[in-house]
């Protein structure tokens, strides 16, 4: 069975595989390629609908609309404070992991939800390729640290889906675009800017070989702020200073909506009922774009940094290549013309690439690709990884943009005589102190021998994989021993918790497939149904005695009551059973049709009376 690529984005999720010796997306049963990252749950938890049918649900007292959550995942509750008020959900924080609170007893993880889209695009994968994929390739942001990451690689173990590797999406967009445009001895540049994310990662394509010069960005920028931002400006003309989340959604959605007009049109109109309120408020694109320049700004930053982490300028550069829905932006794209002075690719539908360029991989990780046999991705860890040292003070053990996989090492010693045990702390980020640094994990090594301060030698290997996933072991050298580690990520779940999310992810799949054949079943029963009582309505002469008649109104009657009773089982039995008790009549149908038939009518005729349409 084939493996699968997939692209878990903020905004939007897809799922690709090569079939055929191509790479392309799959098609949910609606042919929809592009599943919104939305999720309605119930307030006990149960999701009611995902992608665009949660977009559109009109939701119930006890229901609430998730979207944007891949801005929360792997995040510690202080970071994403802000994020959380102004989309109206209210997080539990008690112990550090990040909590969307849905009633008094109970909450949900955005690993979970992720875990549901996961779901979602899986299933779509089965139906596409007849069968369940063998593996899947998922893509995140450049920029994801270690804690985001491995939230992720968590989320897909609570789907039930096997990664063989996470990817970063600029480097996927870059491989499809290499392989699709046979691009090589080039310098590369992608600029992806997403609904959450931004990441520009600079790549050199040579020969099948995609080595990532240097990457930087921002987890916490994409099309969402643009909309954050008109928003804010909406609310001030309206002379709203403080509004309820349910009000702000509305304003946030009309600010979304002007964004869109404005990527083809000069102006857009936006007209909103606020409070009972009309307002109709005419924005052109001078003002927005005036509005959204300081968020260009940032991902200016960005691409200067990787530029230099890179050891280029802009004239290095041979392509730029725009990824994600925001890159539509006439701002966006003159800004990317500009800062790169070169015309940008905009050839690549910017929303699948990054799907696509997972499924290469994918495909690559089978062993047997026909499609690209030598294709060799080499990526860099996004921030550097150090240790706590006296003093609240980072030491870097391993830099920003080196090569992955990677491994280092350090030695460090203890301060005081006969000291038992040492207390680690591994940090990502630029920044000296500690407290500006991402803490990913603390951990404590034990059972250190009984010696005198200095003298012991602790070495500390960091090793991250191909995944850019951190492990790390610690080593006492001096007696040859290994000691103990144990390691608590500070804002992920603990193995027990995925143990169990995933318990309950297969119990609710089954009932999840129980709900799903019972309206298969309801509905078929209701086609029946409603074709039968056309026929009698056009046919009762037909019907040749009472007895006939009755029994197939009782039957009628018994299955509009097993279907309110959402008894599947009884539902299928008399469906059957109506077709049988109907057959006579049915025949009667069929052959009065055939004898008018064969009165001299042409068979044209016979077959529009039949309901099938003559070719
Ligand atoms: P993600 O990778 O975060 O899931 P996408 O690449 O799907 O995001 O991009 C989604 C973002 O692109 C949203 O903020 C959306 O508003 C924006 N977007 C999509 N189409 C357009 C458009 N025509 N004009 C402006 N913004 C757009
Ligand atoms: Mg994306």
């Amino acid at each position: 069975m084939a493996n699968i690529g997939i692209d878990l984005g903020t905004t939007n999720s897809l799922v690709a595989a090569v079939l055929s010796g191509k790479a392309r997306v799959l098609l949910d049963e609606h042919e929809r390629s592009i599943l919104p990252s939305a999720v309605v749950l119930q307030d006990d938890g149960t999701a009611v609908a995902l992608g665009e049918d949660a977009l559109q649900r009109r939701l119930e007292s006890n229901e609430q609309l998730f979207t944007s959550t891949k801005r929360f995942i792997g995040q510690a509750p202080q970071q994403v404070a802000d994020e959380a008020q102004r989309l109206g959900y209210s997080l539990a924080d008690d112990d550090g992991v990040v909590r969307f609170q849905l009633s008094p007893d109970k909450r949900i993880t955005p690993v979970e939800i992720a875990a549901l889209l996961l779901k979602q695009l899986n299933t779509t994968a089965e139906e596409c390729l007849f069968g369940s994929p063998t593996g899947a390739v998922i893509t995140v942001p450049a920029y994801f640290d270690d804690a985001q990451r491995q939230a992720t690689k968590d989320a897909a173990k609570i789907a039930g889906l096997e990664v063989l590797r996470l990817i970063n999406e600029p480097t996927a967009a870059a491989l499809a675009y290499g392989l699709q445009t046979g691009a090589t001895g080039r310098k590369v540049v992608v600029y992806d800017l997403g609904g959450g994310t931004f990441d520009v990662s600079i790549l050199e394509l040579d020969d099948g070989v995609f080595q990532v010069k240097s990457t930087a960005g921002d987890t916490q920028l994409g099309g969402d702020d643009f909309d954050h931002a008109l928003s804010r400006i909406l609310l001030q003309q309206f002379g709203l200073t403080t509004v309820d989340s349910q009000i702000y959604r509305q304003v946030l959605n009309a600010a979304k909506s002007a964004k869109h007009q404005l990527t083809d049109n000069e102006s857009a109109d936006i007209s909103l009922n606020i409070q009972g309120q009309e307002v109709d408020i005419n924005i052109d694109r001078a003002t927005a774009h005036a509005i959204w320049s300081p968020i260009l700004q940032r991902t200016q930053a960005a691409c200067e940094q990787a530029l230099k982490d890179a050891g280029m300028t802009h004239s290095d550069i041979d392509d730029v290549v725009l990824v994600g829905g925001s890159t539509r932006m006439p701002l966006v794209r003159d800004f990317a013309k500009t800062f790169f002075q070169k015309e940008p690719h905009v050839d690549l539908n910017p929303d699948e690439v990054v799907a696509i360029g997972a499924a290469i991989q994918a495909d690559v990780l089978t062993g047997n690709s026909e499609l690209a046999e030598d294709i060799l991705l080499l990526d860099v860890l996004p921030l550097s990884l150090g240790i706590e040292i006296m003093g609240g003070i980072v030491e870097r053990i391993i830099p920003r943009c080196t090569p992955i996989p990677a491994s280092a090492s350090q030695r460090f010693t203890t301060h005081v005589d006969a000291q038992q045990s040492m207390k680690l702390h591994v940090l990502q980020g630029e920044r000296e102190l500690v407290n500006d640094n991402r803490s990913l994990a603390q951990f404590s090594l034990d059972g250190l021998p009984n010696l005198p301060a200095g003298v012991p030698r602790i070495n500390v290997v960091f090793t991250v994989d191909a995944n850019g996933l951190l492990q790390v072991e610690a080593t006492e050298e001096f007696t040859g021993t290994q000691a103990a580690i144990t390691v608590t990520p500070a804002h992920g779940l603990d193995e027990d918790e995925i143990e169990e999310m995933l318990e309950a992810a297969i119990d609710n799949a089954e009932s999840d497939v129980e709900k799903r054949l019972l309206i298969e079943a309801a509905t078929e029963a209701e086609q029946v149904l409603y074709a039968l009582q056309g026929a009698l309505a056009a046919d009762a002469a037909l019907i040749q005695s009472d007895e006939e008649r009755q029994s197939i109104d009782q039957v009628s009657s018994d299955l509009r009551n097993a279907i309110l009773n959402s008894d599947r089982q009884r539902i299928a039995q008399l469906t059957r059973r109506l077709d049988e008790v109907s057959a006579p009549f049915a025949q009667r149908r069929i052959e009065r049709d055939l004898a008018i038939a064969l009165e001299g009518r042409t068979t044209d005729d016979v077959a529009v009376h039949l309901g099938v349409s003559p070719d």
